[in-house]
């Protein structure tokens, strides 16, 4: 369906008829027993621009599970806080191609996660964090809370809870990068912070508002208080440079080729997309593809970045 909308409300409304699933699509992930008692048709959007106006539809007041998008956020709060600039010593910044929880590459990288976003890379910054300051996930949420001028982000103690106990695969990235030197905290005690982080649970208005900085050269919105950075220009520019790249895993060339928007995805199927000088869009449906992306979620993006001509391309 393409829009045809004029104005930005009218826009996501029409996004949300369009795009709101109709019965359950795609999976939900087996590792999160918690995300399997979501609403399939949840559908909700919303956009907050540089100038400071948020526009939102669907269930866009409605909580949900960030999970990897918090990514995101402790990679920007570790590189706030890495006044020594150690953490690109611990992670690189290329796509790895590969699912967002694969060990394959670890060991001929020697123990260097090939990006911060896929869970190998995300367990290092979240080691950086806890070795930084403590409380990782507390971090991570009080980040968000101050971003989004909102006290309702909160950790899912039962998401984060049904995680851990399944949380196999995590351990073994968590001690393989440790075997290797390039985890310096508790190894149980990370994984459980990383868990609790991506455990944070937002609406889209929220989420989109947090991720404002990313479109302004680092600044927060007025949602946020008195002016403040969150980061420097460049360093805002080069996250976006790795959401475009390795945002989406091994979909991050699909969502280029169709959105043309730095993006980050997450398995409680939210998607935060930022178009630089313009603005930050998140979207949520649950319903995921093989790679563990929001199906609606890509296609309504797709759909309102050919609409609104925000391609960074
Ligand atoms: N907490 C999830 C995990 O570690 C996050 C994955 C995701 O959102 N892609 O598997």
């Amino acid at each position: 369906t393409t829009a045809v909308a004029t104005g930005m409300q009218e826009l996501l409304e029409e996004l949300v008829v369009a795009h709101r699933p109709r019965g359950p699509v795609g999976s939900v992930p087996a590792s999160i027993p918690h995300l399997g008692r979501v609403e399939p048709t949840s559908f909700g959007i919303a956009v907050a621009t540089v100038g400071g106006d948020v526009y939102a539809a669907g269930d866009s007041d409605v909580p949900f599970s960030i999970q990897s998008i918090s990514k995101v956020f402790s990679l920007a709060l570790a590189l706030r806080q890495d006044s020594a600039n150690t953490l690109w010593r611990r992670v690189l910044r290329e796509p790895s191609g590969t699912a967002f929880n694969s060990l394959v590459q670890l060991e001929a990288e020697s123990g260097i996660p090939r990006n911060p976003f896929i869970n190998a890379g995300a367990l290092v910054v979240t080691d950086v964090l806890q070795e930084q300051r403590g409380d990782a996930r507390g971090q991570v949420l009080a980040f968000v809370q101050a971003l989004s001028g909102s006290s309702e982000p909160a950790i899912d103690g039962a998401a984060a809870a049904g995680e851990l106990e399944r949380s196999s695969r995590n351990l073994a990235l968590a001690n393989f990068l440790a075997d290797f030197g390039n985890l310096r905290c508790d190894v149980r005690q990370v994984v459980e912070h990383y868990v609790g982080h991506c455990s944070i649970t937002m609406s889209c208005r929220d989420l989109a508002r947090a991720g404002t900085f990313l479109a302004d050269g680092g600044r927060v919105g007025p949602w946020a208080g008195e002016p403040w950075s969150a980061l420097t220009a460049e360093q805002t520019r080069r996250i976006n440079s790795i959401m475009l790249t390795c945002g989406l895993y091994d979909a991050a060339g699909e969502f280029a080729y169709r959105v043309g928007l730095p993006g980050k995805s997450g398995v409680g199927g939210g998607i935060m997309a930022v178009a630089p000088g313009r603005g930050t869009v998140c979207v949520w449906s649950p319903g995921l593809d093989a790679k563990g992306n929001s199906v609606a979620g890509a296609a309504a993006l797709a759909d309102l970045s050919s609409h609104l001509g925000w391609s960074v391309f």
